[in-house]
């Protein structure tokens, strides 16, 4: 497949160019190669509770520059869309301090989690929330039937922790969707499409412009298929070889190019 018309690389960040605290081989080199081709280059990260500077620090740890502007995070996108809907909007917020932040930082006025009226509430923001409980959850589904608007910041199941596998954002936005008998209003993450189409309207890039390179078939590349995106699978996290012939691999799931990782695209962007 060509890539030459390809203007904007819009990248998952783990397993694609970074493993734990280190970069993936390759990753560096190719974000240089991109830039002074002067193709864009945008990171696009579900995170619902990591904030900007840890993500910029992470890269830099491991060697990797990356611009602030460069970087697009479900959990700020999330803030910019509900200002941008209803201005000074009144939030409940299910999630983690650094999604307060970044919702106060856009002006939404985040209601406190207990006593609160459900018919005072414009939005009902999902995100990872450790300290989630009955009475939060009962809050956020009685706003909802009142009519806000049911926003998930990402719709991801699980989130890796300090042990294992800990509850992600889905989880909550699944257990609210059982009680409403429907999914959210607004889904900002991957494999929704919103995300990636901010980030290309930030550079004024057309979707057939842009590439989406990840490695989760179900997430980014269902994601950057329906977005309209050429993608690009790379098996340097979480898809395996045997993933390919998967169901899941298959529709939406079809990776339009599958690479081992991101140093096998040098070749290729020339
Ligand atoms: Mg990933």
């Amino acid at each position: 497949m060509e890539l030459r018309h390809i203007k904007g690389y819009l990248f998952d960040i783990d397993g694609v160019l970074l493993l734990g605290k280190e970069a993936i081989p390759g990753a560096k080199e190719l974000l240089d190669a991109l830039r002074s081709r002067g193709k864009h280059v945008l990171f696009v990260s579900n995170t619902s509770s990591r904030s900007r500077l840890q993500c910029i620090e992470q890269f830099t740890r491991a060697g990797i520059q990356i611009a602030d502007e460069e970087l697009f995070l479900a959990s700020e996108e999330t803030s910019h869309y509900i200002a941008r809907l209803k201005p000074k909007a009144r939030a409940y917020v299910l999630g983690s301090k650094g999604l307060y932040a970044e919702l106060e930082k856009e002006g939404i006025a985040i209601l406190p989690s207990e006593n609160v009226d459900p018919q005072a509430v414009d939005f009902v923001v999902v995100g990872r929330d450790r300290t989630l409980t009955y009475d939060k959850l009962t809050t956020a589904f009685q706003a909802i039937t009142h009519g806000a608007k049911f926003v998930a910041v990402n719709n991801d199941p699980t989130v890796p922790g300090r042990n294992g596998l800990e509850p992600g954002a889905g989880a909550i936005v699944a257990a609210l969707s059982a009680m409403l008998g429907r999914g959210p209003d607004i889904n900002m993450g991957k494999p929704a499409t919103l995300l990636l189409e901010m980030a290309a309207q930030h550079r004024s890039l057309k979707p057939h412009e842009c590439a989406m390179v990840g490695d989760t078939i179900d997430v980014d590349i269902v994601a950057g298929n329906r977005a309209g995106m050429t993608t690009i699978l790379v098996l340097s996290g979480n898809a395996s070889r045997e993933d390919l012939n998967s169901q899941a691999a298959q529709g939406d799931g079809r990776p339009d190019i599958v690479v081992p990782s991101v140093r096998d695209l040098l070749d290729m962007i020339a």
